[in-house]
Parts: C-alpha cells; sequence; structure tokens
C-alpha cells in the first residue's frame, strides 16, 4: 500500500487543477486516471467539436490562454494538448491507466483500491466529471430495435449513421449541434426540444459570453439563487463556437431544414410520441433571452459602454405552432435516434457510508462533503455557476486545497 496525503481521482481539467493547488501548497498527492490526461475529450467527442467557450476563457489555476486567437473558438484535439502541457508544466504526479474501483473509509483515513495496487491517503477529492455517463430516457427502451440509437459520447459523425432521417432528442448546445451537422450531411434531421436556454452568439459587437462575464453571471455564487437545486438542472447553453461566429438557435437549424417538435414522452416500437410543449418551452427560452438582452442594455447604458443598436428581437416561439403530436419513425424512414438529453453520474465505487443522497449524487456545500477529507470537483455549479466549466473550476480547486492545508495545519476546516 503506498502512503499520501490526497488522492485526486480523474484527470481532466478539474484534477490537473486540483494538482496544481495542491502542489502549490506543498501538498503531498497522486492523481489517478483509469485512461490518459483529458481522456473524455479524447475518447467521448464528436470529430468536429469545437469548445463554445471562447479561447479567453481557457483558464485554469496558473494558466492562462495567450495565443494570438483570445476570441476564437479551440478545437478538442487543441484543448487536449493544452491540458497535456498543464500537466506537464506543474508536474502533475498523474498515473495513468489506473482505474479506481474502490474507496472506502480506513483507520479515520482512506483506502483507494485501483486496478494498480492501493493507496492509503488523508484526503480523497473525486474529480471524475460532471458529464460522466449519458442520462438517457425510458422511451429509448420501448423503441424497435430496428432503430439504431445512439448518445453524443459514441457520435464521432455523420457518415457513420445509416442513411435515412435522424431524430435527435434534445436542443441544448450538444443537441443544436448534432442537429446541424447532420441536417447538413443530407440526412433529413428532426430536433425534439425540450428545455433550453437560448443565447445568440454575439450581442451588440460582443460575444455573448462576454457580456455574461461582464454582467457576473458566469461567476454568480450557488449562495445568491433562489434555488440551487433549480439552478442546477438548468439546461446548458445553446451555443456552438464556429470561425464566423454565428448563431445557432431554433431558427437558423429551421432554416436550414430541421424539423422540429415538442419533448419525446415516450415509445411504442416505431410510434414517439410527443409532449404538447413546443410553444412553452419555445416562449420561456424567448423570454430568458429577452431578460438577458435587457440587462446588457441596462449595462452598456449605466456604464456608458460604446455599443452598436441591438439587433432585432425575433422569438422563435411562432415555429412551434405546428408541432405534431406523435411520429411514426418507420413511415418517416427514420432509421437513427440520437438522445442528447444530458449526463449523470455513478459512483458505484464510492463505499463511504452517508455520501450518496437518493439521486446517487455526492452530497456536498461547495464541494465539501459530510464525510471529512472526502471533496468532490467539477459539479455543475458547485461554487458558482461556471465551475463545471474550464474558467471556472479553477477557483474551487484553490478553495478545497486551502481546506485540506488547513485541515493538515490542525486549524478547524470551515
Ligand atoms: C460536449 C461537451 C462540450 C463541452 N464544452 C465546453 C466548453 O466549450 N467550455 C467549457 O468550459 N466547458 C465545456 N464542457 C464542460 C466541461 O468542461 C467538460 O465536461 C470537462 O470534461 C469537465 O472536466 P472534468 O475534469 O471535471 O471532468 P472530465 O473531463 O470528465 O474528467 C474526469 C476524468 O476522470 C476519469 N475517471 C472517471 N472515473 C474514474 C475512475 N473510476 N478511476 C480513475 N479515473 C476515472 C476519466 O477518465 C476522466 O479523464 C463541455 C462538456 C461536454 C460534454
Amino acid at each position: 500500500m503506498t502512503e499520501t496525503t490526497t488522492v485526486i481521482i480523474g484527470a481532466g481539467q478539474a484534477g490537473l487543477a486540483m494538482s496544481y493547488c495542491l502542489s502549490e501548497r506543498g501538498i503531498e498527492h497522486v492523481v489517478l486516471e483509469r485512461g490518459q490526461v483529458a481522456e473524455r475529450w479524447r475518447t467521448q467527442s464528436w470529430d468536429s467539436l469545437t469548445l463554445l467557450t471562447p479561447n479567453w476563457m481557457t483558464r485554469l489555476p496558473g494558466f492562462q490562454y495567450d495565443g494570438g486567437e483570445p476570441d476564437g473558438f479551440m478545437p478538442v484535439a487543441a484543448l487536449i494538448a493544452l491540458l497535456e502541457r498543464y500537466a506537464r508544466r506543474s508536474q502533475a504526479p498523474v498515473r495513468t491507466g489506473t482505474t479506481v474501483l474502490r474507496v472506502e473509509r480506513w483507520c479515520g483515513r482512506f483506502r483507494v483500491f485501483t486496478n494498480r495496487g492501493v493507496w492509503s491517503a488523508d484526503s480523497v477529492v473525486v474529480a471524475t466529471g460532471y458529464c460522466d455517463l449519458p442520462a438517457v430516457p425510458a422511451a429509448s427502451r420501448t423503441i424497435a430495435p430496428s432503430i439504431m440509437q445512439s448518445v453524443p459520447a459514441h457520435y464521432q459523425r455523420p457518415e457513420q449513421l445509416p442513411d435515412g432521417g435522424v431524430l435527435v432528442v434534445g436542443a441544448s448546445s450538444t443537441g443544436v449541434q448534432i442537429a446541424d451537422e447532420i441536417q447538413r450531411s443530407g440526412r433529413p434531421v428532426t430536433l425534439a426540444v425540450g428545455r433550453h436556454t437560448r443565447l445568440p452568439r454575439r450581442y451588440r459587437g460582443h460575444d455573448i459570453l462576454w457580456w455574461l462575464d461582464r454582467l457576473g453571471v458566469l461567476n454568480q455564487s450557488a449562495d445568491t439563487v433562489h434555488s440551487i437545486e433549480a439552478s442546477r438542472r438548468q439546461p446548458s447553453l445553446q451555443l456552438v463556437g464556429r470561425p464566423d461566429h454565428s448563431t445557432l438557435d431554433l431558427a437558423t437549424l429551421r432554416e436550414g431544414g430541421v424539423r422540429l417538435v415538442g419533448r419525446v414522452s415516450d415509445a411504442d416500437r416505431f410510434r414517439v410520441r410527443l409532449n404538447d410543449d413546443l410553444i412553452a418551452t419555445t416562449a420561456a427560452a424567448d423570454v430568458k433571452l429577452a431578460e438577458i438582452r435587457m440587462r446588457i442594455d441596462q449595462l452598456i447604458v449605466q456604464c456608458g459602454l460604446p455599443a452598436p443598436p441591438p439587433d432585432p428581437f425575433r422569438p422563435t416561439w411562432p415555429l412551434a405552432l405546428e408541432s405534431p403530436d406523435g411520429i411514426d419513425l418507420q413511415a418517416e424512414r427514420i432509421k437513427t435516434v440520437i438522445w442528447a438529453t444530458g449526463y449523470r453520474r455513478s459512483y458505484p465505487w464510492l463505499h463511504v457510508p452517508g455520501i450518496l443522497d437518493r439521486h446517487g449524487e455526492i452530497r456536498h456545500q461547495g464541494g465539501t462533503t459530510p464525510v471529512g477529507g472526502l471533496y468532490v470537483l467539477g459539479i455543475n455549479f458547485q461554487r458558482r455557476r461556471n465551475s463545471s466549466f474550464i474558467d471556472g473550476v479553477g477557483g474551487d480547486a484553490e478553495e478545497i486545497a486551502d481546506q485540506i492545508a488547513r485541515s493538515r495545519s490542525g486549524l478547524r476546516v470551515a
């Protein structure tokens, strides 16, 4: 058994940021990674994926993007290279190919069992990713087996799909990007739209994330929201990072020929039933967007910022007026269903009593769990709205590193 102070599980951006912060404080640790550094980006992203956050938002502890294109969007290959460089420069003690199989309490410490030996540690940081496993609705189980079903983590490019129509379920950032790409490949796409957060790529002369940063929306603290559970359930931003900075939303998809329908409720072989909610979900997204535009307009006036006039506001709810109540996959020659319906987490290796809630999520407040010495990092809205973003995970890692340092120096942990 190898002794250390802290075991970090996972070498994505969260685990690497955590490692940097512990090294800064002189705390001995190891990063256990089942694959390679940035494994998730290597194995679970599609070929054309670029970050939807502009390069200037690629910030980690001790690292700030300093390339020549701060407003550009990084392809996944460049991000993998960047995370590898970050790990090398900070001399992160990463053990690749090391899968954590069991974590348990042991004599006031933790024992971490892996396929490559056992570690004993005072503290453990779980950084295994918020987007861990696909969350696929039960309707997928009752669709006829002749229909190919997939999820974004397994999707790579349109050519891997059978000829014929495609039903993409989910209209957040992943769903709209995949729907657009497949439609452009010549396969007719139907997009089942649930709750979504509509945003233009640019507004009044700047990237929308620049404005949200200025408004303090991205950095908003979990303490200041009405309901943290509701905030954590908010759909991801309907954005895409393209060289031309164009907007991808329901209106542009519709113009490109994508058919928009309501949320999938259930399925019976080839018959997919839809909720009569497309007007409601699109109208809700329109209202939210109108509110964000208003906040930006007010900021421009208050701060006297130079900005061109706003583009005319075009609601998307009128696109929803002729939404069907169901789809016959066979009659409409739809051969594939892609469930872009979000993610869930699973911790079957975490054998620590009381750590998981009834939904199987780690109980925590700002990443600190009720079990002394056990932390989680990279969770959606962990301490701030951007906690699961590359740009936000660093602040949370600093906090946890401070707590680990305080507990080592015998001070009371807040
Ligand atoms: C499609 C997509 C696009 C995104 N685009 C952006 C974007 O543009 N900008 C942005 O800021 N954020 C984006 N995100 C959000 C976020 O940046 C990513 O989800 C990112 O991967 C999170 O990093 P992480 O380190 O928390 O987790 P992950 O990258 O998931 O890393 C977790 C690591 O833990 C390892 N692991 C898991 N289980 C074990 C185990 N039992 N033992 C050992 N190792 C284990 C995994 O192999 C993995 O390497 C995107 C997310 C997705 C899904």
